[in-house]
């Protein structure tokens, strides 16, 4: 078998140089980049992908929990970026009531742990293989525009300005885009559609390695949630996020209290901090020549703040839908309207459930969610989803979840 990093040492950029035009440029080598970027490359159209850091992937900033069904649509599995397969999930509420969900119904959400930094790497090389240029240590720093049509970018690479022309720009730079900005989109955040997070890899701890785990509560992550992902080998990322809006603490400081009073003779051997948007996604992701996808796009799921296989699929529909609108000559705002009309239809509904859901749930105290948890704590749900145990929820909580009671 090629080895992975064979292809990333790279024909990518051809001597560290790119041209003055490709057909596409992907801005931002993660998940919806990568697949953006192999998806037009397999159209056969010149695509470039730029980076702005010198290693795709790195630092990773996830708890790199993604559903196995979903992620098999796009890339076979690897032992070499798969740390740990789970089979099951729980959650706890604030009192310690324990809601057990199956490999079924968890499998979809957290069936896999990654090593992302390997993942990420393995996507981009897929892309490389299919035929795009990448070209790491490039940072897009603004965008061409003339008539009201993006034409390219200005990127920074190792020092140097180039302007490069382009049909169509696919923004993929995750949640601190400024693509879109650029383009004249609406990105703003507010503070209460970010979630933010801190995560510390914890070593030599013990650990059930067969299940994630979810803590909720107001001491533990006023808004959110804890997480305990294991990664295999007494190991597992720990990490919780706070809605953005809640000031009264901060997020690692929650994060220690939460593993020292349960995990204190780990050892913390990798630290991070970063945001999710869970605002659900922008009103307008797309501009004549231009494309938004993934976090960029605000798609990460509002509830989880889970956003791989989302911008995934993003970026598989904005591939093809840009090696279309090129072969068509026509990359007007009004052609790309099938990229925003694609990603609404696949994952769009389920996003806005999901925010309706966050919205009611960051509501609710402590006291409420114990009683959501006791009231099906014990409950076989080996045969439904996510959505299945809301639809159980509500109809077993009509009081504390009433406006959710057309939803499900
Ligand atoms: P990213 O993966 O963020 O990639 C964007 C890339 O663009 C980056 O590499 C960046 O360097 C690059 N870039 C930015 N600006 C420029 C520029 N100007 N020029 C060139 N390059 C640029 N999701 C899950 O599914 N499961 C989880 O368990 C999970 N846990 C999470 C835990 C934490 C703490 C956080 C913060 C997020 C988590 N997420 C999780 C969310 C997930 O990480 C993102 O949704 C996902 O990475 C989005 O992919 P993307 O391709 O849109 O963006």
């Amino acid at each position: 078998m090629r080895g992975m990093c064979q292809s990333m040492s790279y024909r990518s950029n051809r001597g560290a140089e790119m041209k003055d035009r490709y057909d596409v440029i992907v801005v931002g080598a993660g998940p919806a980049g990568s697949i953006a970027a192999k998806t037009i490359a397999t159209h056969g159209l010149d695509v470039l992908m730029i980076e702005k850091r010198q290693e795709i992937g790195d630092p990773v900033r996830c708890a790199e929990g993604v559903g196995k069904p979903q992620i098999k649509k796009h890339i076979k599995p690897d032992e070499r970026w798969i740390a740990a397969e789970v089979r099951g999930s729980r959650i706890f509420a604030p009192d310690g009531t324990m809601v057990e969900l199956s490999e079924d119904l968890s499998g979809a959400e957290v069936g896999y742990v990654l090593e992302r930094k390997v993942f990420d790497r393995a996507l981009a090389d897929e892309a490389a293989l299919a035929g795009a240029e990448i070209s790491v240590k490039t940072r897009a720093t603004d965008l061409i525009i003339k008539d009201g049509f993006v034409k390219g970018i200005t990127a920074l690479h190792i020092g140097g300005e180039q302007k490069i022309h382009a049909d169509i720009v696919i923004g993929a730079d995750g949640v601190e885009s400024k693509i879109g900005r650029w383009a004249g989109i609406n990105t703003t955040l507010p503070a209460s559609g970010i979630e933010t997070c801190a995560q510390f890899l914890v070593a030599d701890i013990d650990i059930d390695q067969d299940r994630c785990e979810f803590y909720l509560g107001s001491t533990i992550a006023p808004a959110g949630y804890a997480w305990v992902f294991p990664k295999g080998e007494r190991c597992a990322n720990i990490g919780l996020g706070i809605s953005g809006d809640v000031h009264a603490a901060r997020p690692v400081d929650l994060l220690k209290n939460f593993v020292r009073t349960r995990y204190n003779d780990g050892k913390i051997i990798e630290f991070v901090v970063g945001g999710v948007p869970t605002s659900g996604p922008l009103e307008q992701t797309v501009a004549s020549g231009l494309m938004l996808a993934g976090d960029a796009a605000r798609q990460s799921d509002p509830l989880t703040g889970g956003g791989i296989i989302n911008a995934m699929d993003a970026g598989k529909i904005a591939g093809d839908v840009a090696a279309h609108a090129i072969e068509e000559e026509d990359v007007s705002r009004a052609r790309l309207q099938e990229y925003e009309a694609g990603w609404r239809d696949a994952f769009g509904k389920k996003m806005n459930r999901s925010l309706a859901v966050k919205n009611r749930f960051v509501t609710l105290s402590d006291d409420d969610l114990n009683k959501l948890a006791q009231s099906v704590e014990g409950a076989d749900f080996s045969t439904v989803d996510l959505f299945g145990l809301l639809v159980t929820l509500v109809r077993k909580n009509p009081r504390i979840l009433w406006s959710l009671r057309k939803m499900f």
